[in-house]
């Protein structure tokens, strides 16, 4: 009896398969289970792929006044900055929606505009970064360049930066292709000055080689589960066509090769330009030239077609930073003394001694979140102790004893 039973789908008898389910009105074998499932997946590849370029085709891209506005909302000042990221974000999308529709439009193609930000520590390079991701709903990443090496070498490897970028996309390949990656401290990695040909300079240029495949568009294999503990996992593929890279760096000393550059082009000249000899901020004045010099490898410097740079905190803006931004510091605290239903009061000349001792750290607008912290520990380790019904005066005589004795 058994061995008289069939697959109504495709009549092998029982001794031809392995199993058989049985249905209210039939059966159904192993074989056309495997083969009905293999249709409709990819029936629904199809129509997923389908959606995926509609998608990209109907982005609503935000106009580089719009999304400056969106920036100036996070990050206080670096208005050259903001200005050229948001004329790049705003190229970037237009360039994803004509790489969509490459049949209309394959007589021009638009190149990547990854971004270099260059600026002193503390300035709002990862903020402005960070930023643009919360902008445009998209997945991101920070990677730190020093961390990573050469393939075969003790470190990261560089894939390990598209393996965070997927697992911020919950591994949503299509959505990760689109995300943004920070590439932290690009300057750490440039070439060693002096170094032997005979070593390999495996932290330096061998990163900065290695980096170029993945900035420019191509299908990287991503092992998902991040590099060498996991030898046998199934690598990914993901294409960075449209992943968008901004690094950033403080290229302490930079400084020096662009005035000696501009100084050495002004002497060529018989009218010197006295100008640019005073000039302090030479950031501005940045070339490709000056990033060579610095020992970033030119491949390198040409994946990165947007430069610019970010300026050193002053009072007035640090100021800024504590009190103005949505997550201002002052503002995260009030908050989390609200939650005790404890109201503070910080005043003018609490923030300026807090700023005062920025300035001196020296690392930008890092500093404030230390010295709010030394100030506020206290205040919240007593938390039992104080008065729900008054509001809490900061006390600037205990903040100066405190810093003191820092
Ligand atoms: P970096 O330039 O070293 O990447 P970050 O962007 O990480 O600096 O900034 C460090 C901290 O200082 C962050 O908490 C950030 O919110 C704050 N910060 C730095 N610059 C600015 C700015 N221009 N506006 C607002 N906050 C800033």
């Amino acid at each position: 009896m058994e061995d008289s039973l069939k697959c109504n789908f495709c009549g092998r008898r029982r001794n031809e398969i392995t199993f058989l389910i049985s249905g209210v009105n039939g059966h159904i074998c192993n074989f056309c289970i495997e083969k009905t499932y293999s249709i409709i997946h990819r029936k629904f590849s199809a129509e997923k792929e389908k959606k995926n370029i509609e998608e990209k085709k109907t982005i609503r891209i935000k106009k580089p006044k719009e999304i400056k506005k969106f920036l100036d909302k996070y990050v206080i000042g670096q208005n050259e900055a903001k200005k050229v990221i948001s004329v790049a974000v705003y190229n970037h999308y237009k360039r994803i929606i004509v790489s969509c529709n490459k049949e209309e439009n394959n007589d021009v193609e638009i190149e990547k505009s990854n971004i270099l930000l260059i600026g002193n520590t503390g300035t709002g390079k990862t903020l402005l970064a960070k930023s643009i991701s919360k902008l445009l709903k998209i997945p991101f990443t920070i990677a730190d360049a020093t961390a990573l090496t050469e393939a075969g070498y003790v470190g990261e490897d560089v894939e390990s930066i598209l393996t965070r970028l997927l697992q911020s996309a919950n591994y949503d390949v299509s959505s990760a292709e689109k995300g943004i990656v920070f590439i932290d401290e690009i300057d750490k990695i440039s070439r060693k000055k002096n170094n032997p040909s005979i070593t390999r300079d495996v932290s330096g240029e061998g990163v900065q080689q290695a980096l170029l495949k993945i900035l420019e568009g191509s299908i990287i294999n991503v092992p998902p589960q991040g590099g060498r503990k996991h030898p046998d996992q199934k690598m990914i593929p993901i294409n960075t066509e449209n992943i968008l890279f901004i690094a950033g760096g403080t290229f302490d000393g930079i400084e020096n090769i662009i005035s000696d550059r501009i100084h050495q082009f002004s002497i060529g000249f018989i009218n010197h330009n006295k100008k640019n000899k005073n000039e302090k901020n030479f950031l501005k004045n940045i070339t490709a030239h000056d990033l060579r010099k610095f020992g970033l490898i030119p491949e390198l410097i040409g994946r990165f077609p947007i430069i610019t740079h970010l300026n050193s905190l002053d009072k007035i803006m640090l100021k800024k930073i504590l009190i103005e931004p949505k997550n201002a510091l002052i503002k995260q605290y009030k908050k989390l003394f609200d939650l005790d239903k404890i109201s503070i009061n910080v005043t003018d000349e609490v923030l300026d001694i807090i700023i005062e001792k920025t300035l001196e750290l020296g690392l930008g607008a890092r500093g404030l979140r230390f010295f709010c912290e030394k100030i506020f520990v206290d205040y919240m380790f007593d938390i039992e102790e104080i008065n729900k019904n008054q509001i809490l005066n900061i006390d600037k005589e205990i903040v100066i004893k405190k810093f003191n004795d820092l």
